[in-house]
């Protein structure tokens, strides 16, 4: 259990995949709500204008008041934008349409590519207490993707098991590299997390061989199936952990976040 009170810099994840309907969202909130279920302190950054996990976590549109585009594009405190949700130890920064223009409105700022960094990696954030922020990302690697990954520490890519699913992995990976080369040195890969996968199904099987035998230890060892509860859950405002713990889509959730922990106590270590 981590002592909420005490000022401490979190680890930034970006959830990204250029690619949409890979289980990005999905990842952000159900991951997100594994760790607070230990205890730890979580905050979800909605990078996408379609604002799906914001939805996904219950913050209705109206109460959207300050969104990550006050974030990136005004001097909106991080203490007005942050948002508790109905988990405990689980806050949200929203996302709405209007962060849809942020890409244009962005191309002509000198330090386009370091809002969201000068946003969250400031010492003023040291005093919420949190132990991780996950920033779910648009399908795309536009400005938006840019922002996330110049902020993070690593990123976390997830791939749907489906045909094509490593087409396109080669363009995320190079962009990663630009951005270690321009902005950020210290620009991990978290890790690639295979999705909706179907054991029944011999191409689900065929992708994760793929993926193993390209990618080695960069896959993570835990697998999220495809499950119906994960993706009822967000109807309810839920992540699958609360709307059905028993499910296997949530104890897939809690594997991933004890593999994420032990990975993470032996880089302190
Ligand atoms: P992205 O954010 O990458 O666009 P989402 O997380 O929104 O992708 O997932 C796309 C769709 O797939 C959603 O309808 C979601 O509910 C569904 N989905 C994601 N993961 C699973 C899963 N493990 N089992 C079943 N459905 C899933
Ligand atoms: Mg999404």
């Amino acid at each position: 259990m981590s002592d909420p009170s005490r000022p401490r810099a979190p680890k930034i994840i970006a959830i990204a995949n250029q690619k949409g309907g890979v289980g990005k969202t999905t990842t952000t909130i159900n991951l997100g709500a594994a760790l607070a279920e230990k205890g730890l302190k979580i905050l979800v950054v909605d990078l996408d204008p379609q604002g799906n996990s914001s939805t996904g976590l219950g913050i209705e549109p109206d109460d959207r008041q300050y969104t990550t585009y006050e974030l990136l594009l005004d001097d909106v405190a991080l203490d007005d934008a942050i948002l508790p949700t109905d988990q405990e130890n689980l806050h949200l920064i929203p996302a709405t349409v209007d962060l849809s223009s942020a890409d244009i409105e962005l191309v002509s700022n000198e330090k386009r590519s370091f809002l969201l960094h000068d946003a969250l990696r400031q010492t003023e954030i040291d005093q919420f207490g949190f132990d991780y922020v996950l920033i779910d990302c648009p399908p795309s690697l536009n400005l938006l993707t840019v922002n996330a990954m110049v902020a993070a520490h690593s990123v976390l890519v997830p791939l749907q098991s489906e045909f094509f699913a490593l087409e396109g992995l080669s363009q995320l990976m190079l962009t990663v590299r630009e951005i270690r080369q321009s902005a950020n040195p210290d620009l991990r890969i978290e890790g690639v997390l295979l999705t909706m996968y179907d054991a029944r199904n011999n191409l689900s099987r065929q992708v994760e061989d793929d993926a193993r035998d390209n990618l080695g230890d960069l896959v993570f060892s835990t697998v999220i199936p495809r499950n119906v509860r994960v993706s009822e859950a967000p109807s309810y405002a839920m992540s699958v952990l609360n709307y059905d713990s028993q499910s296997k889509g949530a104890a897939a959730y809690r594997e991933l976040a004890d593999e994420l922990l032990r990975k993470d106590a032996r880089l302190a270590a």
